[in-house]
């Protein structure tokens, strides 16, 4: 095991493999004025989702951890705040995109934490012509698809799942892959279809996203199973994840900044940290620290800079930097239920909006008494934000007609972007956990690897991270290091969605 004993002699050969060069030799500790410093074994940056799961692992191998986070919270995007009695998100949709059998929740099974996903029972809704078709099974699309349309829908099946994808096709966009083997024209709700699931499930639309990408995330769907609402939210889960880490010997230092991370000869010894309600520097020191915050930021810390919204933004556009997925979500409340299941209502006939929640059926206590709670999610298309907000007000009418004025009230409307965005780096354009540095590790949703969205690209990535840890400590020895990473279950989970969603149908 990668014990406190080990940690002494970590050495890591890797690369990093973010397309920035830091500057391993030098370090900034000689300009500085000696600071009171603490010891720690290990360090983690940012108390999100990924930073929680990390300092859990570390602190399941007995290691000394210290969870940073600048914010008085933990959770980052995936928590939420009470609003009016409705658990409103900052960032996720309280949903778990492989549900009770995906990554997030067997890693959440390994720590023990008590958590309960109530997975969909269904495969979705599509809004089409101004009507909302819910299908139980992937076959369920034939409604609104009609069979011409479906003939075309099963060809591309086949094409995609049931045969090598030619060399030449993996990372074609996926809106060319589309043309080159259906008449886009002749077939716009199938393409619709494509676009709203890549919308909410990536940000991304079809030309973002290559088709290797979109082919092995739709696998990984299909086999792992149907999404989940976490009961109580996401916030439940994170507080969960605090207890745990706290119950643990973890010391949590919320509104506390990392302000650089420090090495010494191409190995990290630490970070310097400011603690915001006392204005205070002081450092910690660590041969292993683990970096939540996505790569820009990472590496800003590592040259001693700090990263603004506003830089960001400004830097928007410009092909060499790496490229985020962003959004707009609108949470409302309404008096009425307007989505009659536990998944997604897929909308194909919007300007904007990719598909709506309404998280309320999997578990009520999300709002007050008879009320149901409603999210809906698309895809920033222009810097008019006004614009952008605008449409999806006028599709929320078309969608609901008179309903929407008269039984619903819109809580909150904010856009992700920057340095709060939906994905820190867009899906299929993912770096490694390994950096340049000995010791400097990174998690989060910049990790995802391949085929993992979202949250369970956040586990994975903790996973290949611990999988780092476990090869460096088996380095000598004979036996093969213990695997985290989660494989994809049995591909005939995935023939069940042809008829019903998979999971367990929401019971509790
Ligand atoms: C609108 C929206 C909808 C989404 N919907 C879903 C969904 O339904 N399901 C799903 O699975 N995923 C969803 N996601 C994605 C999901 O929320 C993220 O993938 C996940 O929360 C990312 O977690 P993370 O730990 O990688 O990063 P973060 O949550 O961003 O955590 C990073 C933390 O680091 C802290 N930090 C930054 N800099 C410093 C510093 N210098 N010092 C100390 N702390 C620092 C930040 O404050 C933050 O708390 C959604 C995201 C958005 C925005």
């Amino acid at each position: 095991m990668f014990d406190r004993a080990s940690l002494a002699t970590i050495r890591n050969d890797f690369m990093h493999n973010t397309g920035e060069t830091h500057t391993v030799a030098s370090h900034f500790l000689d300009e500085d004025e000696a600071l009171p410093t603490q010891r720690f074994d290990a360090v983690v940056i940012g108390a999100g989702l990924g930073g929680l799961l990390s300092a859990a692992h570390l602190l399941q191998r007995g290691l000394r951890v210290a969870l940073v986070e600048r914010l008085p919270h933990s959770g980052g995007r995936f928590t939420a705040k009470t609003f009016h009695g409705v658990q409103v998100s900052t960032g996720a949709v309280h949903m778990v995109p492989f549900g009770s059998s995906g990554v997030l929740a067997h890693m959440l099974r390994r720590l023990r934490i008590p958590h309960h996903l109530l997975d969909a029972d269904v495969f979705g809704s599509f809004h089409v012509h101004g009507k909302q078709y819910s299908s139980r099974g992937l076959l369920g699309v034939y409604k609104f698809l009609g069979p011409r349309q479906f003939l075309r829908f099963a060809y591309l099946g086949y094409l995609l799942f049931l045969r090598p994808l030619p060399a030449q096709e993996q990372q074609l966009p996926f809106d060319l892959w589309l043309e080159r083997h259906i008449n886009v024209k002749h077939n716009p709700q199938l393409v619709a279809f494509f676009a709203s699931v890549a919308r909410f499930a990536l940000s991304l639309e079809l030309h973002q996203v290559g088709t290797a990408e979109v082919a092995r995330t739709t696998k990984h769907m299909l086999r792992f199973g149907a999404p989940a609402i976490i009961q109580g939210g996401c916030g439940e889960l994170t507080s969960e994840l605090e207890r745990y880490v706290r119950a643990q010997g973890g010391k949590l230092l919320l509104s506390h900044e990392v302000q650089r991370i420090l090495y010494r000869d191409g190995q990290v010894t630490g970070v310097r940290v400011r603690d915001k309600e006392h204005d205070a520097a002081f450092e910690i020191q660590a041969p292993l620290v683990v970096s939540d915050i996505g790569p820009r930021a990472t590496n800003a810390l590592l040259h001693n800079r700090k990263i603004t919204q506003g830089e960001v933004l400004k830097q928007q556009g410009d092909d060499t930097q790496m490229r985020e997925a962003v959004g707009l979500k609108v949470h409302i409340l309404s008096d009425i239920s307007l989505i009659p299941h536990r998944g997604i209502m897929y909308c194909l006939d919007t300007q904007r909006i990719a598909g709506m929640v309404q998280p309320t059926n999997s578990d009520p206590t999300l709002a007050p008494p008879g009320k149901h709670l409603l999210i809906s999610h698309q895809v920033i298309q222009s810097n008019n934000i006004e614009e952008e907000r605008a449409l999806a007000l006028a599709d929320l009418r078309m969608l609901f007609g008179a309903a929407f004025d008269t039984h619903c009230r819109v809580l909150t409307m904010g856009t992700y972007r920057g340095e709060w965005p939906v994905n820190r780096i867009a899906q299929g354009e993912d770096i490694l956990p390994q950096t340049a540095l000995r010791g400097l590790y990174q998690v989060g949703d910049a990790v995802k690897p391949t085929g993992y969205l979202m949250v369970e690209g956040v586990a994975q990535s903790v996973n290949l991270f611990l999988d780092l840890l476990n090869e460096l400590d088996h380095r000598d020895a004979e036996s093969k290091p213990r695997r985290a990473t989660v494989s994809p279950p049995s591909r005939l989970n995935a023939l069940v969605w042809l008829w019903k969603a998979p999971g367990n149908g929401g019971k509790r």
